[in-house]
Formats: C-alpha cells, sequence, structure tokens
C-alpha cells in the first residue's frame, strides 16, 4: 500500500513538474506573441488610415480651393489651378470638375466628358464614392473617384494600403464603416470584420485570423489589418521546444527522488518486518541501581538489531519501525525474549525489575495487553516484577493511551515515564495518570555541576516528582558527581554507564551471581 502510494505520488509530482512550468511557458508565450502581433496589426491599420484621412483631407482642400477660385469652370486657367493642385497633392492623382456621372474636364485635360458610372456608395458625409473606375486618361488602370459638390478627385487605389509589412500573409484595406464598403484592399478580408468592434481602436480573432480595425475620428473611413495565427502558433511552438525538454528533465529528477525515497523508506520496513520474522532482534540489558547502596536491582531491555555482520542501535531503525507500523511486530519479540530471560533472572534476584520499552503504537493497541500477559503467563513471573516505560509523546494521542495504561496497572505491571521532561506532559496530565516511576532523561542529568540555564530544570523536576509522590530513576548517570547530586536530592534510583553499560543476558548474569545478592529492597523500578 505505502509503496504504491509511493509510487503514485512520485508520478503525480513529476508530472505536475514536467506540465506546470511547460504549460505555463506555452500560455505565456502564446500571450505574448498574440499581444506583439496585435500591437503589429494595429500600427499597419494606423499606417493605412493615416493615408485615407490624408486623401480625404487634400480631397477637401482641393475642392475647397477649386469652389472659392472664382474662375469658369472647365477654363484654361482653371484647368491650370487643378493642374497645381494635382502635382501639390500626393495623394491625388488628378481633380477635375463633375456633372451627371460624367467627368467633364480635369488637370489631365480636357478633351471630352468621360462617363463614371453609377456610384459605388455614398459615404455619411455625402461624397459619392466610385471604386475601380477605368479610365483612358490614367492608362486603364482602376483608380478611385470621389465626388462632391461637382468636383471629382482621382484616387490611385494602391497608395492607401501601399506600406510595407512583416508577413506577406497580413492582409489590409480600408474601408468605409457606415455602410461596410472596402474602399481598397490587399488581401483577403472578411466582409463581417468591418462591423465587428467598435470605439477608435478593436482587435479580435475571428477563425485562426488576427485582426486589428483602426476608425477615423474625422471621416467616414477605417483600416483593417489581419493575419492568420501560424505567425503565433509558430512562436508557441518554439518555446515548447526549449521548455519541454527542461520540465521534462526536471520533473523526472523530482519523480526520481521521490521514488528513490519511497523506496528506501519501504526497503526500510520490509527490511524490519523481516528482520522480525527471522528474529534478527535480540535484547540487551543495562543495570539499573538503587543509587543508596549502589546494587543492581533492575534493567532496561535494549533493543538491538543484529543484520548481516554488523549491530544496528535502536536510534537508527526504531524511529522508521514507529512510522511504518512494524514497531508492533518488534515489541512482540522484545517482550517474547524477555520473557525467555526472566526466569533466570528471577532465580539469581527474585525481587530484580525488567523494564521494557513501549512505543506510541503498542499504547494505542488492546493487544499489546494480550501480549503482556503472555508474557507473565509464559514466564511465571510475578507481574510486579515487569515495568513498562512509556514516553510522554504517547500519552498525548487520545485517551486509548490511558485505557491501555489502567489496564496495565490493574495487571499489577509498573509504569514508568520515559525520557521525562523532553515531551509536552503537563503536570495535570501527569496527575491522572497511574504512573509509578519517573525517568528523568539523560539530557537534564548531564547538565549537573554545569551553570548552564537548564540545570535547574532537573532540580525542579525532582520537587514535582516528589509533590507527585513518584519514584525516579536518573538515565545517563557517567560522572560521580551527578550521582551524589541526584542521591541528595531524593533521587532512588540510577542508570547509567558510571555503573553500567548495557550488556547481553549471560553477562547480567555473571554479573549478578558474582556479586552478593543485595538486602531486598521494599520497592524497585526496572
Ligand atoms: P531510552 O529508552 O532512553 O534508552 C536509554 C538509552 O540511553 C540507551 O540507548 C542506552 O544505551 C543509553 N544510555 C544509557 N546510559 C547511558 C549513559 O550513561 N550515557 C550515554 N551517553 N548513553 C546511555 P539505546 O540502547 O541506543 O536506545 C536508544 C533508544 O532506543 C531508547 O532510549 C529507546 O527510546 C529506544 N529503544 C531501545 N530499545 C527499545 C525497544 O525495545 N522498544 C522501543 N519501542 N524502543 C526502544
Ligand atoms: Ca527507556
Ligand atoms: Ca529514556
Amino acid at each position: 500500500m505505502r509503496h504504491s502510494a509511493g509510487i503514485a505520488i512520485a508520478w503525480t509530482v513529476g508530472a505536475a513538474a514536467v506540465l506546470a512550468p511547460i504549460l505555463l511557458s506555452v500560455h505565456l508565450a502564446r500571450k505574448q506573441s498574440t499581444d506583439g502581433e496585435f500591437r503589429l496589426l494595429r500600427g499597419y491599420a494606423s499606417d493605412v488610415l493615416r493615408r485615407s484621412e490624408g486623401t480625404g483631407d487634400q480631397s477637401g482642400v482641393a475642392i475647397d480651393t477649386l469652389e472659392n477660385d472664382g474662375l469658369t469652370p472647365c477654363s484654361p486657367r482653371e484647368i491650370d489651378v487643378m493642374r497645381r493642385i494635382a502635382i501639390t497633392s500626393s495623394y491625388l492623382q488628378a481633380v477635375g470638375r463633375t456633372a451627371q456621372g460624367q467627368l467633364i474636364c480635369s488637370s489631365l485635360g480636357t478633351d471630352q466628358s468621360i462617363d463614371l458610372g453609377p456610384p459605388t456608395y455614398i459615404s455619411r458625409t455625402g461624397t459619392l464614392f466610385r471604386t475601380n473606375v477605368r479610365l483612358p486618361l490614367t492608362g486603364g488602370e482602376p483608380v478611385i473617384v470621389l465626388e462632391r459638390e461637382g468636383f471629382g478627385v482621382i484616387v490611385d487605389p494602391a497608395l492607401p494600403i501601399d506600406i510595407m509589412t512583416e508577413s506577406p500573409d497580413v492582409a489590409i484595406a480600408d474601408f468605409a464603416p457606415a455602410n461596410r464598403r472596402i474602399i481598397t484592399q490587399r488581401g483577403h478580408i472578411d466582409a463581417h470584420w468591418l462591423g465587428t468592434g467598435s470605439g477608435r481602436e478593436s482587435d479580435f480573432i475571428d477563425r485562426g485570423m488576427l485582426v486589428a480595425v483602426v476608425r477615423s475620428a474625422r471621416f467616414d473611413v477605417a483600416a483593417v489589418a489581419a493575419a492568420p495565427m501560424i505567425d503565433v502558433q509558430r512562436k508557441v511552438r518554439e518555446v515548447a521546444f526549449t521548455f519541454v525538454p527542461i520540465g521534462l528533465f526536471c520533473g523526472l529528477a523530482l519523480a526520481g527522488a521521490v521514488l528513490y525515497i519511497s523506496r528506501i523508506s519501504f526497503s526500510m520496513a520490509a527490511q524490519l518486518r523481516s528482520a522480525a520474522r527471522r528474529d534478527e532482534f535480540f535484547l540487551e540489558y543495562q543495570p539499573v541501581v538503587d543509587l543508596a547502596t549502589r546494587t543492581w536491582v533492575g534493567a532496561e531491555a535494549l533493543v538491538r538489531w543484529r543484520r548481516g555482520g554488523e549491530t544496528v542501535r535502536p536510534d537508527l531503525f526504531i524511529p522508521a519501525a514507529e512510522e511504518s507500523g512494524v514497531i508492533s511486530l518488534i515489541t512482540e519479540r522484545v517482550l517474547v525474549h524477555v520473557a525467555r530471560d526472566l526466569p533466570a533472572l528471577l532465580r539469581e534476584r527474585p525481587a530484580f525489575h525488567v523494564s521494557v520499552n513501549l512505543s506510541a503504537t503498542d499504547l494505542q493497541s488492546p493487544a499489546t495487553l494480550d501480549r503482556l500477559r503472555r508474557l507473565l503467563a509464559s514466564s511465571g513471573a510475578p507481574p510486579g516484577n515487569l515495568v513498562v516505560e512509556a514516553t510522554e509523546r504517547g500519552f498525548l494521542q487520545g485517551s486509548a493511551a490511558r485505557e491501555v495504561v489502567s489496564s496495565i496497572r490493574d495487571l499489577g505491571v509498573d509504569v514508568a515515564i520515559d525520557d521525562f521532561g523532553t515531551g509536552y506532559s503537563s503536570l495535570s496530565c501527569l496527575e491522572t495518570l497511574d504512573v509509578t516511576f519517573l525517568k528523568i532523561d539523560k539530557s537534564f542529568v548531564e547538565t549537573v555541576g554545569t551553570d548552564g540555564a537548564t540545570s535547574h530544570v532537573v532540580q525542579h523536576i525532582i520537587e514535582m516528582a516528589h509533590a507527585l509522590n513518584l519514584r525516579m530513576v536518573a538515565e545517563g548517570v557517567e560522572t560521580e558527581e551527578q550521582a551524589g547530586f541526584l542521591a541528595r536530592r531524593g533521587v532512588s534510583f540510577a542508570q547509567g554507564w558510571l555503573f553500567g553499560k548495557p550488556m547481553p543476558i549471560a553477562m547480567l548474569l555473571g554479573q549478578l551471581a558474582a556479586s552478593a545478592p543485595a538486602e531486598e529492597p521494599v520497592s524497585s523500578p526496572g
């Protein structure tokens, strides 16, 4: 379960790590190049519009000039004026007079009237537009003729749209927004773009085309520029090509790392499980002394793992065992070994106490009670010779632990709080728990004789234990100074290298046999 969950998590993390940067960069690339393309198209449309407005301005000036010159219509002097206007107006090819749909004279000559044909449309301002007019005067090339108040202006249709574009795919046109008529165009312009959007400028995407429209504030004229999204798509592809390998690499590396870690923890759990099955766990016993007499009155059972040729210390595997739940198998092995060792110990010292460590998980489980009962039954040991050690952490998780502890007490087995002072237990917690012993953690004992702030803490712990009527076992006693300090303050028992390191059961039995049995102590812990 844990392993496959680990793999699933690894792949999910990996996939997210691969996809997130790719999707993000593709999104940004798309947005950036779309914005850039729109900016370009608006620029083209503005250029076209400037030329169209220029044409409108010059036409207006030309017509006003001719209207106000007071010369005889189509007189040689007026033709002269027309020529001057045509030469100086960059957007106008020619100017002339009109009547009944005919160009009657112009800057190009006066020979004869030319029929202009019907107007293509009439603009909002009343100008008649004829797009696509072929005049013999202009060499038969189609031109645009604007007619107003009896005057005609001839415009080269190529002029407004004669702008440079980055790509030949760009289509441009100028048009009359009022009736959506195209005046002149290059490339394909969809008729319904002409009515889309409002305001001075607008841009939109229509069926794979990016479209920008710019409208004149002064004339009934607007310009449109459009380009296929292909350019955008090409840029997005380029970005994707750079980011996909980077994303893939990061994602795979991350997934690999997660997989690696989950495999390590999995294999640790699997190894511990098989170690329990193959009985690779064994015990060492560390003596507990009566501080007043220095006699060995008990021992703490400490688990070891014989893996291959080496012995593994519990600090290296107990945390992993607790996390994976394998701890309960290990506890079971420990209790089986204690059951086997107890009879010999009790033969040597009938009042000897052995303590065993229970983890938080063990305290949650009623199976622990069954195991303790089995231990007592199979060893024949009185329950008073057994002590279980539980850390403060074990009591934090709900009421189940309290019930298990009180059931243990009901069996007649003593309970000690281990590593006291390192956890979070409060006084009230201690008062309501039915415990017998309090083990002062090694880290506090170490401060004895030093002048650090924590050196006062051990004093408080001792006072508190006295107030609660708890007996104390000091852990990690390494010096005579520490032993003396603790003894003077009424700590009954101690454990530490000063008295004895953890040792195999045979050595413990040998040492006990070699020393004369002490006077039976009234009560002693494991
Ligand atoms: P603990 O229960 O606090 O055990 C005391 C630890 O302090 C032991 O380390 C012991 O060897 C060490 N010690 C004792 N006297 C001295 C001393 O004077 N100086 C120094 N520096 N160290 C001293 P060990 O055996 O490595 O055990 C480490 C921890 O592993 C234990 O701490 C306990 O939390 C856990 N443990 C050991 N056996 C079991 C077990 O059977 N079940 C469970 N659940 N945990 C266990
Ligand atoms: Ca312990
Ligand atoms: Ca401890």
